[in-house]
């Protein structure tokens, strides 16, 4: 098995590269997706957070109220601690159960937005990083995602820099360009770390 971080800033298109990765045969554990699926109706995850938070986070239709939860939570450290002490070993347990079940042979790609702020390349065998233009960031986050340009700029601004992403980068994914020129940078990405699992495999298996 390969295992593989996938980062870069708001907007950079890691999605957009986890998807081709997927479909070059890649496993994908999003960990924004599993830190959902924890929580959802009828999961020990969220018993756990209305045991804290109290049933006034949960929304009329016994889902997690999210904009809720977030109120009480940015507004206070003690109290987002207190969220990511239940969230967090739950996405770690879930995510090693997938990791485990892609199989010996398996490139397993995690998308990890937050890769480079937490220090996290050291569990990855390796990092890539999805690179863009900060002026390219700019125009995606307020042209796709309705941010203005000051919202936008804050949300940047809040994460690590271009550089130290590039500094713990193995494998750079620029996406400045066009999605059509997207797919064979990611496709060549692909094929790169297939022949690292593959050396892998053989030491390994030696
Ligand atoms: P976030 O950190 O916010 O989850 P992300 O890094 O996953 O973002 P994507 O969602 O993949 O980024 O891309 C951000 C936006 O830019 C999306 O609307 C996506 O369709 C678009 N996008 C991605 N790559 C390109 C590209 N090469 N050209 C034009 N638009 C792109």
């Amino acid at each position: 098995m390969l295992t593989v971080g996938l980062t870069g800033g708001i907007g950079a298109g890691k999605s957009a590269v986890a998807e081709l990765l997927a479909s070059y045969g890649a496993v994908i554990v999003d960990s924004d997706k599993i830190a959902r699926e924890v929580v959802e109706p009828g999961t020990a995850g969220l018993a756990a957070v209305v045991a804290e938070f109290g049933p006034d986070v949960l929304a009329a239709d016994g889902t997690l109220d999210r904009a809720k939860l977030g109120g009480i939570v940015f507004a206070d450290a003690g109290r987002r601690e207190a969220l990511n002490a239940i969230v967090h070993p739950l996405v770690r347990e879930r995510s090693a159960a997938l990791t485990e079940a892609a199989g010996p042979d398996a490139v397993v790609v995690n998308d990890v937005p937050l890769l480079t702020e937490n220090g996290l390349a050291g569990l990855y065998d390796v990092v890539v990083v999805v690179d863009v233009a900060p002026a390219t960031q700019l125009d995606r986050l307020v042209r796709l995602r309705g941010m203005t340009e000051d919202e936008a700029r804050a949300r940047m601004a809040a994460q690590a820099t271009r550089a130290e992403r590039l500094a713990i980068a193995d494998i750079v994914v620029d996406n400045d360009g066009t999605p059509a020129e997207l797919a064979p940078r990611v496709r060549e990405v692909w094929e790169q770390l297939v022949a690292l699992q593959g050396v892998r495999g053989r030491n390994s298996g030696a």
